[in-house]
């Protein structure tokens, strides 16, 4: 398993069940084709990969996605001033833990949400961050109509 390579847009992801670290394929492979796994979380511009993977790994990441920086527009739509706005709130959120603290955290993402409803796309990534830590924040307090309704907004750009 330590022989497998990095892709950002990789052919395998690695999952443990109990005590098993298992490779499985998620996507079709090619014979001949080399298995690839992401080492970061692949949900990134490709500029910030990159930082990643060097501070991290020590290497430049030469991928089709980082040569190409294909999903970059998508993923930086819409204004910068508001995107990184909602970049640096995410970044704090950290590690709520009671109840009081999960209602903080959704009426942050409210606020945010709502005043940037029109000057950034849900194909931005920090806007889809956000729209996770919301889900996230209404699971934690059973409101699961409302983490339904951000949950679902995700999926089509995700996709
Ligand atoms: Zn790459």
């Amino acid at each position: 398993m330590s022989l497998v390579n990095h892709s950002c847009d990789p052919n395998c992801v690695i999952v443990f069940e109990g005590r098993q670290l298992l490779l499985r394929s998620v996507r079709e492979i090619q014979i001949g084709e080399e298995l690839t796994i992401s080492y970061i979380e692949s949900l990134m511009p490709s500029s910030e990969r990159q930082k990643h993977l060097k501070r991290q790994y020590c290497f430049e990441c030469n991928c089709l996605l980082c040569k190409t920086q294909e999903k970059d527009a998508d993923m930086l739509a819409g204004e910068e001033q508001a995107w990184k706005e909602i970049k640096d709130a995410v970044a704090k959120v950290g590690d709520p833990r009671s109840q009081e603290e999960w209602e903080q955290v959704l009426a942050m993402c409210q606020a945010l949400l709502n005043n940037n409803a029109d000057r950034l796309p849900d194909t931005n990534i920090y806007l889809l961050k956000m729209l996770d830590c919301a889900m996230d924040a209404c699971i934690n307090l059973r409101r699961w109509e409302e983490a339904l309704l951000y949950g679902n907004r995700t999926l089509k750009p995700y996709r």
